[in-house]
């Protein structure tokens, strides 16, 4: 979706395009932009695409995910909340028909080490923006089902207890 400069490039990918929601746009996430033109061959409008394609870099990109989560490889991507904002969120969005994908031992660890280093909370987050986990910098790993106190209006919000995170 995006074309600054970064770790790496997005060559062989346009999940982005499907799973995020494009604020200028009609589009909804999880939904293919109607700009996409298929087969791989990326963005119909590059040039004139939104701001904030132009600005969206999920975390493979900017080279702070394992290289085996290059998006269409793993099936999710992992979105980043705003930097400098404590506590940082990061999201990870599947691809669509690829729900389960990214529930994986190996996965779970990459999850709970990025929450680890950032202090932060990595979520599993559905196209209707409602998480159903979260990974927490303790290590700890809260679900929906079983700690529905950790995440408020159905997962609309993420509230993950105080004491789960490394003092400031
Ligand atoms: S999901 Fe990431 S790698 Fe794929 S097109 Fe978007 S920014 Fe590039
Ligand atoms: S406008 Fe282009 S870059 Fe933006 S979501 Fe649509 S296809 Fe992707």
């Amino acid at each position: 979706m995006s074309d600054s400069s970064a770790a790496r490039t997005c060559e062989g990918c346009d999940a982005c395009c499907t799973v995020m929601a494009v604020r200028e746009l009609p589009k909804a996430a999880g939904a293919p932009c109607s700009h996409l033109l298929g087969g791989s061959r990326g963005c119909g409008i590059w040039g004139e695409h939104p701001p904030s394609c132009q600005t969206f870099h999920c975390l493979w990109r900017h080279g702070e995910a394992p290289q085996q989560l290059f998006p269409p490889d793993c099936g999710f991507l992992l979105a980043a909340g705003e930097r400098g904002r404590w506590p940082v969120a990061v999201q990870v969005v599947s691809l669509p028909g690829r729900r389960h994908a990214w529930n994986t031992p190996e996965n779970r660890k990459v999850f709970s080490a990025l929450a680890a280093t950032w202090n932060g909370v990595v979520t599993i987050t559905d196209s209707d923006g409602r998480a159903s986990h979260a990974f927490a910098p303790s290590g700890r790993v809260y679900s929906r089902t079983l700690h529905p106190e950790v995440f408020p209006q159905g997962g609309a919000i993420v509230a993950v207890p105080r004491s789960d995170y490394a003092a400031a």
